[in-house]
């Protein structure tokens, strides 16, 4: 008897329509939580790419390019409105291909309606400005579309950097390529369906799913997208970027970090707590803009830690369904990579202070790393300056405000920072300090925060997606002077 769900097969989706790979060959999809095959994807070639970009340019250039900003806002609503009522099927469908316990599939699911539902408000908001100028003349700029717009999206937020990425884009009226990491394409392949429901006409969302180094290259290659937004490694980033700028496209680059947040001797410890640890074990550390980097004021170093020690000690790995604090990692390739990294940290004289449990029931064959904590890390050490990107806290203690912001400032990424402290000044002279794109004070990540701009500095990459800051990077200005005496 075939498995209707092991047996799933699915295609690229361009022109609103099921689309085979153009070879013929398929990518397994595997379930992290027990190591098993239960749905194959299209592997797509540059002849899928091609398809996909003569779509969406056939789409710029046609009805969707003709569609109003009002329209657009419209259908972007229609769509968070579809998306809304299937975030129990997106967020399961999530959590099972990507290993996410299940309740933040949901929240995927349902951050992903806020993207719509923000961008599609947005749609018709964004406009141009008229410019004194010399006498008898009129001078006005428009925001423009750049016209075909490509998304390379990772694995551990698929629904997430969609909606950022697809979902500003399509406001201000690119029609986008999207090719998403093969280890979870199957929320974003459902809610293209959805996109077309909503009416979007066809070629103005394609999607090609296939190997970052075959489809995605072919992507980053293609002399016919005009702007790029990746989402990833920096050295994949560069890679991207070169490709670019062999054809000059614009490039947006969000590519991780090591995001500190620094807990000073008066702050809130109660309120802390919580979130310190949650910023490291969301998703499983697989996160961006996780709080990989703790440093500690010394006076409140014995306190905070052993209470973030006790704290791990009873967090909980298992199966995505089971929805305990943490699922498995995407797959075998980065279980490999975290557990490289601790072992380094082993070698190197650094023992794990305390470590969560891999429940008893856990498959053998999925992807189970229990979260570490290591304390006193030096800030020369691999763990201090690289993204493990996986469930790994490193914690640095600091004596003083100036060494605590040259702690937080002595990483090659600048992505986000967290402020724990009571000291309006303090807060104020820090977060000017700190060289990242975004500063939480007594918080950190906001709730997700789909209105507030993102992105890095240094290696974190550049460019801002989110809020509506997006808009002026998904656009071009055009100035227009007419001269009428
Ligand atoms: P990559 O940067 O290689 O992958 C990110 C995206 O780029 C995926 O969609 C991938 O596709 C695609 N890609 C890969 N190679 C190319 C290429 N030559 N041209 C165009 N696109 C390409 O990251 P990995 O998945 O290998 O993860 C490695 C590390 O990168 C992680 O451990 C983490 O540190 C970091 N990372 C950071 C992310 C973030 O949110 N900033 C997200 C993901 C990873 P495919 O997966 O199908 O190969």
């Amino acid at each position: 008897m075939p498995n209707p769900v092991s047996d799933q097969q699915h295609h690229h989706f361009i022109d609103n329509l099921p689309v085979n790979a153009s070879t013929g060959e398929s990518i397994p999809v595997i379930d992290p939580s027990n190591g098993t095959i239960f749905a194959s994807l299209a592997r797509g070639s540059t002849a899928d790419i091609e398809k996909a970009v003569i779509a969406a340019r056939r789409a710029s250039e046609g009805v969707w390019g003709r569609t109003t900003a009002a329209e657009r806002g419209r259908i972007l609503a229609r769509w968070a409105a579809l998306v809304a009522d299937a975030v129990q099927e997106l967020g399961s469908l999530e959590s099972r291909d990507t290993g996410k316990p299940l309740r933040q599939g949901l929240a995927d699911a349902n951050a992903l309606v806020r993207y719509f539902e923000y961008y599609g408000g947005a749609a018709d908001k964004l406009h141009g400005q008229t410019i004194p100028y010399q006498n008898g003349y009129t001078v006005m700029t428009i925001r423009e579309p750049h016209g075909v717009t490509g998304h390379i999206i990772p694995w551990n937020y698929p629904m997430q950097i969609f909606g950022r990425s697809v979902g500003a884009a399509l406001a201000v009226g690119n029609a986008c390529v999207v090719k998403p990491a093969e280890d979870a394409c199957l929320s974003l392949l459902r809610v293209a369906q959805l996109g077309e429901q909503a009416g979007l006409p066809p070629g103005a969302l394609n999607i090609v799913t296939g190997y970052g180094a075959e489809a995605g290259q072919a992507l980053a290659d293609h002399p016919g997208i005009d702007h790029i937004s990746f989402t990833g490694s920096p050295e994949t980033g560069k890679r991207v970027a070169q490709s670019a700028a062999a054809h000059h496209c614009p490039v947006t680059l969000e590519l991780g970090g090591k995001s500190p947040q620094i807990i000073f001797d008066d702050a809130d410890l109660d309120e802390a707590l919580p979130v310190l640890v949650n910023a490291i074990i969301q998703n499983c550390g697989q996160t961006c803009s996780a709080g990989s980097r703790i440093l500690v004021a010394a006076g409140i170093w014995d306190e905070l830690l052993s209470r973030i020690i006790e704290r791990f000690g009873s967090l909980q790995v298992g199966p995505a369904a089971d929805d305990l604090d943490l699922g498995p990692l995407i797959s075998e390739k980065q279980l490999r990579r975290v557990q490289g990294f601790l072992e380094d940290a082993q070698q190197h004289g650094l023992a794990p202070a305390a470590q969560g449990t891999v429940v008893a029931g856990a498959p053998q064959d999925g992807f189970y790393q229990a979260p570490v904590l290591l304390a006193s890390v030096p800030s020369d050490n691999r763990m201090f300056q690289e993204e493990i990107f996986g469930p790994v806290l490193v914690a640095t203690r600091f004596n003083d405000e100036a060494q605590a912001l040259k702690l937080a400032n002595d990483s090659p990424y600048g992505l986000v920072a967290g402020l724990w402290t009571r000291d309006g000044a303090r807060q104020m002279r820090m977060a000017r300090g700190i060289r990242t794109g975004q500063v939480f004070i007594n918080n950190y990540g906001a709730g997700g925060g789909v209105e507030l701009p993102f992105g890095g500095v240094k290696q974190s990459g550049y460019g801002r997606e989110k809020g509506f800051e997006a808009l002026y990077g998904f656009t071009t200005l055009k100035t227009i002077a007419m001269r009428h005496g």
